[in-house]
């Protein structure tokens, strides 16, 4: 059987996709990956993510998108496509475990990763409780708070500027002796009274009780240990598309995101993205949604014109 429209992934830019498709009747089928519902699943209150005044756990919200979609007719499966044949855009094959699925149209909704410091269990233990991937979620949760942010890069410097509308004082945590962002942010990192630099210095564990209070700092040149207390700690050390299935199928950028012609279009007419697994800037709940709508109003118009 082939089917209309098939979906890889299941976080909102996937279940966006989905409550459309299923609506346009093109009856899409979500792979939802071993891991459901992506990164707001390890997320707690929402509170920037429209209609929810009062703000919404990341779990319910990806539960809520998901009984929309389902309402609609979307077929949910909990499985990965681990592999793709796309040598054919008018007939695409993709296989879960041995399981082959045909269709005529994908979006790839897959999402990427925050990067982790890989220190073992603290990561997991204070995950949500004070360490985090995403300033523009949770700055808001560290008004008047301690807070550090991890990397040189310009992710880490925007971050650190953010979160000084809201902490009493950033340290802005590097490994080397000279940031990597562009001149521009660094001066303004440098002219921010509330950012702190430390430099050479990297985070070799978290502690705390239930919630993070202080993190091991170690001197990347003398290799001394010192202990810094503060109330959060924001990773800001580049993120990793979910996109290595991908390698060789279509177009990729050089660090794996899905490479775009106009807004949602890859290098295959029959294949969509929507997502964190193109879109490395934005990175919202918000933004994924609509790129997710904008996917499937695209596969849609692509299934109209094979009938023409
Ligand atoms: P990035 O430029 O790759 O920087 C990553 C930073 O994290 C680097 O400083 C790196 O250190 C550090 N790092 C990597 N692995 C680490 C580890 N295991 N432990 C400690 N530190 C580690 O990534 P990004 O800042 O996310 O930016 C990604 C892209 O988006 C870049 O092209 C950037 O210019 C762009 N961007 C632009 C803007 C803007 O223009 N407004 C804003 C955000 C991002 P080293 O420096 O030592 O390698």
């Amino acid at each position: 059987m082939t089917h209309q429209l098939l979906i890889l992934g299941s976080g909102p830019a996937g279940l966006t996709a989905a409550i459309y498709a299923a609506r346009a009747e093109l009856a899409p089928i979500v792979f939802e990956g071993t891991h459901p519902g992506g990164q707001l699943m390890e997320t707690s209150d929402v509170e920037n993510f429209p209609g929810f005044p009062d703000g919404i756990l990341g779990p319910v919200l990806i539960q809520n998108m998901k009984n929309q979609a389902t309402k609609f007719g979307t077929q949910l499966i909990q499985k990965n496509i681990d592999k793709v044949d796309f040598s054919d855009p008018k007939n695409l094959k993709l296989w879960a475990g041995d399981e082959m699925y045909e269709t005529q149209s994908v979006i790839i909704a897959t999402g990427s990763k925050a990067r982790w410091l890989n220190l073992g269990k603290g990561e997991e233990k204070f995950w949500g409780k004070g360490y985090t991937a995403c300033a523009t979620c949770d700055g808001a949760f560290f008004r008047n708070k301690v807070v550090g942010v991890v990397g040189g890069g310009d992710s880490a410097c925007e971050e650190a500027m953010f979160l000084t509308k809201f902490a009493s004082k950033v340290y802005l945590i590097h490994r080397r002796d000279e940031l990597r962002a562009s001149k521009p942010m660094q001066k303004r990192v440098f002219a921010n009274e509330k950012i702190e630099i430390l430099w050479n210095k990297g985070v070799t564990d978290l502690k705390g009780d239930n919630v993070l209070a202080s993190v091991e700092l170690t001197d990347t040149q003398t290799k001394d240990t010192s202990d810094l207390e503060l109330n959060g700690l924001f990773m800001a050390i580049g993120h990793d598309p979910n996109t290595k299935f991908l390698d060789g199928v279509i177009a990729l950028d050089e660090k794996g995101y899905i490479q775009v012609e106009g807004n949602t279009k890859t290098s295959l007419p029959s294949v969509f993205v929507a997502g964190d697994c193109q879109d490395w800037h934005y990175q919202q709940a918000i933004t994924a949604a609509g790129l997710g709508c904008m996917a499937a109003l695209d596969a849609e118009h692509y299934l109209e014109s094979l009938k023409v």
